[in-house]
């Protein structure tokens, strides 16, 4: 079966779509026959190679590619533990987990000491077989397409994570999400207005701020290529800031992010593909109550948090374009330029 295949570490042209061996999968798990895969800023970190504080060990090589995706159930193991039937469609989670520690048992998943995502620490989804434990499926709420749904698991859990398990944002709060036009982060302004929350956006594009301005849920859009733009926030907020910000940058944007903060404001971090090492002032945070909160990804919980969600209201992901398999490597390079304006996704029909 065809797989998006790493045989070395590189630029977009690493990627090869090839046969890889079928899963052999156990009687207790479930077969999917993908259909879709949702790219992330992962997909680029892995195909790279980066190591560093924080980003986990070079998996052994070749490797199958892909974090997130939805697709079909085909087969169902005797001895699975599930309603799942062959015809239904799933979402695959992305996050692996013990399932039996004390963060597992709450459903905090991604605090397993040893959790593991696809197509990072081990095979992921780009291929056109997958055998899972039913504990990674989740069924795909009804309207939904398996296009958006190969968009959801990724990128909508970290988003709902950071904004409501570890951000507790409330009705009536302003959020400001950094680098607004990714797929966390269109995810979260989605979110965030849904909860009541107002809305603002910043981008360095002059385009996507026109787009951004056009969304109905976005209250205002700020200029981050200027200089010092947290002024903008301040002034437009009669001086009192954001009670939120969702920054997925990192080191370009934090001093600008801390400053918007209102007196007792957060700052919600989920990556730092910007760059890791921010230069800031601890007096500006402590001084004014400020908070900064990690986090990475999410957990089963907040996944089928947020599905709950997008089927009961109908929010679905922003999908900017769709490449065929074999074009996978385009797909990181509209990523690696920053030209989306939400998901990229692979079709692996
Ligand atoms: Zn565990």
């Amino acid at each position: 079966m065809r797989a998006v295949v790493l045989d070395r570490y590189g630029g977009p042209e690493v990627l090869a779509v090839r046969d890889v061996a079928e899963p052999e999968p156990g009687p207790h798990q479930v077969v999917v026959r993908m259909a879709a895969s949702g790219l992330n800023r992962l997909d680029v970190f892995v195909r790279q190679g980066l190591t560093g504080p924080g980003v986990r060990q070079p998996r052994a090589l070749p490797h199958v590619m892909g974090a997130e995706g939805a697709g079909t159930v085909v087969a169902v193991g005797p001895a699975a533990r599930t309603d799942l039937a062959p015809g239904d469609e799933v979402m695959v989670f992305s996050g692996l987990s013990c399932g039996s520690c004390r963060f597992c048992r709450r459903g905090e998943t991604s605090r397993c000491p040893r959790y593991a995502i696809l197509g990072e620490d081990v095979w992921g989804v780009q291929r056109e077989l997958v055998a899972l434990d039913p504990a990674s499926l989740l069924r795909v709420p009804s309207g939904m397409t398996l296009t958006e749904a190969a968009a959801v698991p990724t990128t909508f859990t970290t988003a709902w994570t950071m904004l409501m398990t570890t951000g507790r944002l409330r009705m009536g709060e302003r959020l400001l999400v950094v680098g607004a036009s990714g797929g966390v982060s269109t995810a979260a302004m989605q979110l965030a207005a849904q909860a009541g929350a107002e809305v603002w956006a910043a981008t360095r594009s002059p385009d996507k701020a026109r787009y951004l301005g056009g969304l109905p849920y976005v209250h205002e859009v700020v200029d981050s290529s200027a200089p010092g733009w947290s002024a903008q926030v301040r002034e437009r907020t009669g001086g009192e800031g954001v009670d939120m910000v969702a920054d997925a940058v990192g080191a370009p944007t934090w001093p600008d992010a801390i400053r918007s903060l209102a007196t007792g404001g957060r700052l919600v971090i989920c990556g730092a593909t910007g760059g890791d090492r921010p230069e800031i002032s601890i007096r500006e945070l402590y001084q004014a109550h400020r908070q900064i909160l990690g986090a990475p990804f999410g957990g089963w919980n907040d996944f089928v948090d947020v599905v709950g969600l997008m089927g009961r209201t109908g929010i679905r992901p922003l999908v900017h374009a769709t490449v065929p398999m074999e074009r996978t490597g385009d797909g990181h390079l509209i990523i690696e330029r920053d030209e989306h304006i939400g998901k990229v996704v692979v079709d692996l029909t």
